[in-house]
């Protein structure tokens, strides 16, 4: 590449940041685990993080201030029994995310004296963080300079600088393509790290993006070459409906709600009510929330860990 060609793409990226962060510090919703700069609780990101791995922010937000509540450090909630992680994780759905939080908490306390480390390989070596989670906990809590990518800014970039409809399925280059449009400064990047996903939460949704309110419309290739419909084929999420999960999901909600263990039998009639696919599915589901370790079976009944 010419030098003046790169300059003109490094000129270009940095106008995107800047139009991306302003907006962002004009318009972004007010989230919990947001914090003020410098004042940015590193747990409540982290625990934030594993929330929102596969739920909606406004679904969230009820749950991470009870949680904060009760658990504001990772000792507090790692002197409790696993199976109150699991109860207070509630609707969230996925629970183990839950057993996962709690593990994190216990070797947080143990071994890292109560504090969430900064340093994405360490953070990579804790329960239930893969490498999304661990660039996310050290770009927002503590502003290490690293690329953050989730599906909004995939579908942001897409449109942005690929000129597709949707990002696809999730490949290496989503990184390079994030980092290319990283400021330099950590503190910016942290900031364009979040205003690009707000921007595709609220603004570049998937569905009915509001072009007329983005601020980085003037540089959308998808937008200058007239919306084409050429988005990559992506393989269609299982409806949740009559699935596996739904069923899991009335087990753990009669546990959840019990004091005492229950009966497996009623466990598993818990399971069918409702409806089931097959007649398998309920033992099938009984069977998984058990080796998953949300459950644990003693003398024909269960209980949360
Ligand atoms: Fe998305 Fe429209 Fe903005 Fe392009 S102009 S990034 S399609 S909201």
């Amino acid at each position: 590449m010419a030098p003046s060609d790169r300059h003109e793409r490094e000129s270009e990226a940095t106008q995107i940041a800047d139009a991306v962060i302003g907006w962002f510090e004009r318009e972004a919703r007010e989230l919990p685990w947001r914090g003020d700069a410098g004042a940015i609780d590193p747990w409540a990101v982290l625990v934030s993080e594993f929330m929102l791995q596969q739920t909606q922010a406004s679904r969230v937000i009820p749950q991470f201030e009870a949680w904060m509540t009760r658990w504001p450090t990772p000792s507090s909630l790692a002197a409790e029994a696993p199976g109150e992680a699991v109860r207070a994780w509630g609707r969230l759905g996925y629970p183990r995310r839950a057993l996962w939080l709690h593990r994190a908490a216990v070797q947080l306390a143990t071994e890292h004296g109560d504090e969430v480390p900064r340093d994405v390989d360490t953070l990579l070596a804790l329960t239930g963080i893969g490498p999304y989670t661990a660039r996310a906990v050290a770009s927002f809590a503590y502003a290490e300079r690293h690329p953050v990518v989730d599906t909004n800014t995939r579908r942001v970039i897409a449109r942005l600088v690929h000129g597709a409809a949707a990002a696809g399925a999730p490949k290496a280059s989503d990184l390079d393509d994030m980092a290319a449009l990283l400021p330099l400064d950590p503190v910016r990047a942290r900031l364009f790290n979040a205003a690009a996903m707000e921007l595709g939460a609220i603004v570049c949704t998937a569905r009915a993006p509001l072009c007329s309110a983005c601020p980085v419309a003037a540089w959308c290739e998808w937008r200058g070459s007239g919306y084409p419909e050429n988005a990559p084929t992506v393989r269609r999420q299982a409806t949740f409906q009559g699935s596996d999960r739904q069923v899991r999901g009335r087990i753990m909600a009669l546990l959840r709600n019990a004091s005492e263990p229950v009966a497996s039998e009623a466990a598993l009639a818990a399971a069918a009510e409702g409806g089931v696919r097959d007649e398998l599915q309920p033992r099938r589901a009984y069977d998984s929330v058990v080796s998953d370790g949300l459950l644990i079976e003693v003398d024909g009944h269960v209980r949360l860990p």
